[in-house]
């Protein structure tokens, strides 16, 4: 899983991380060792429904082999 700081528990809606004691960009993927998921996003931002955003992981699209010619060149 790609981690950012929205999805981190210790981020607030200002994009202050409440561990750093800093303002951090919420938006930008990082690798910080203290990031702990959390599924609503601090940052408030509404989906279509007006409801707030959640995290939504990608699902993987399962290839499809059956039929497909291969290209023996
Ligand atoms: S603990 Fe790390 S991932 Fe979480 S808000 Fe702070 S800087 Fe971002």
């Amino acid at each position: 899983m790609k981690q950012y700081c929205r999805y981190c528990s210790h981020c607030t809606c200002e994009s202050i991380c409440v561990i750093k004691n800093r303002s951090v960009n919420a938006l930008s993927m990082n690798k910080c060792k203290d990031f702990c998921f959390n599924e609503i996003d601090a940052l408030m931002s509404e989906d279509k429904d007006g409801e707030i955003h959640r995290y939504s992981p990608r699902i993987k699209k399962e290839k499809n082999c059956k039929g497909q010619m291969s290209l023996n060149l």
